[in-house]
């Protein structure tokens, strides 16, 4: 059986084909529409253009945004055109299969359990660090979502009361220290309070701060720039405080460390380890977690969902009805 898998970020939608090993063995990409009709639409075309080539038996999205628990409608999407949209129903009724919808950093997590660095870890957190920080938490290889669907929003917990702002309307939340953009803002804040440190960022901040992202510092301290391995190192010990914290609620077996920055994690993640297992409650005496990067890259999410698409394929009769 082959399904489908879409990712549907805030630039791009990718739609890939996704055999019962989690290989993607085709794929097709478009850019994200900034209507709602227009949105589906392109998700249908990509749809029918992968059902040209080979025969799919259900369709799974992974959704940058808040999804329902009956994975069929999308409440919220910060990057998206969608507010209380029934998703599943419109893309199912178009493409005539049947379909299901997931939060991105939730398939991304199903699928390192099913497929990755998180396979047969009975309590399994995913921290994806990119532009925020997706969480993601597993019991048993089954997504922990709360009384209302929306746990755990690991990215805005407060770890520096009065700390930087946060569009989530808060100060100092996680993801403002720990992610890509948190490189760029540390790394900025350093050029600003020592101008006389010797970088390659210096000369590119002084015609455009912007243009010090947070892919541009990583790219730098793999260059071995003293001021962008400051900034590493800053986000090594924010990662390492915050994953204390969460280890304190959830007491993991595995934490799996995803998202664009987890390409750079041989310039981070042992002092991470370092100061999680420092600063941990009852540092010493007790287990630690292990901490892994994601072995599946971009196409975790995508996975995910098209694994997801699988199940409920194996539990639907070709009419619909559920088995
Ligand atoms: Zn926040």
């Amino acid at each position: 059986m082959l399904t489908v898998g879409v990712d549907i970020g805030g630039t791009s939608v990718r739609a890939g084909v996704v055999n019962a090993d989690g290989a993607v063995i085709d794929i097709t990409r478009a850019l994200t529409p900034g209507e709602e009709g227009p949105l589906e639409d392109a998700i249908t075309t990509a749809v029918a253009e992968l059902a040209t080539r080979h025969h799919i038996s259900a369709v799974g999205l992974a959704v940058a945004g808040f999804v329902a628990t009956d994975r069929r409608t999308v409440r919220f999407a910060p990057h998206l055109a969608w507010r209380q949209a029934p998703v599943a129903q419109r893309l199912s009724r178009r493409t005539g299969l049947p379909v299901v919808l997931e939060h991105d950093a939730n398939a991304a997590a199903l699928a390192e359990h099913r497929f990755g660095a998180s396979r047969g870890a009975k309590i399994a957190v995913m921290v994806a660090l990119g532009t925020g920080i997706g969480g993601a938490l597993l019991i048993d290889g089954k997504v922990y979502r709360g009384a209302h669907g929306v746990a755990p929003e690991l990215g805005h917990l407060r770890l520096v009361p009065d700390g930087r702002p946060c569009p989530c309307g808060k100060n100092g939340c996680w993801e403002r220290y720990c992610s890509g953009t948190a490189l760029s803002t540390t790394a900025v804040e350093l050029l600003a309070k020592n101008p006389g440190v010797s970088t390659v960022l210096v000369r590119e901040a002084l015609h455009d701060s912007r243009a010090i992202t947070g892919r541009r510092v990583a790219a730098a301290a793999r260059d071995g720039d003293p001021l962008a391995l400051r900034a590493m190192a800053d986000l090594a010990k924010w990662l390492g405080d915050g994953l204390a914290l969460v280890a304190d609620v959830y007491d993991p077996e595995m934490v799996v460390i995803g998202g664009g920055v987890s390409e750079s994690a041989p310039l981070f993640l042992d002092d991470a380890r370092e100061r999680y297992a420092e600063t941990i409650t009852g540092a010493g005496h007790r287990p630690l977690a292990r901490i892994r990067t994601a072995q599946l890259g971009d196409d975790a999410g995508l996975v995910g969902a098209a694994t997801l698409a699988r199940d409920l394929a194996s539990h639907t009769t070709p009419n619909g009805r559920k088995r």
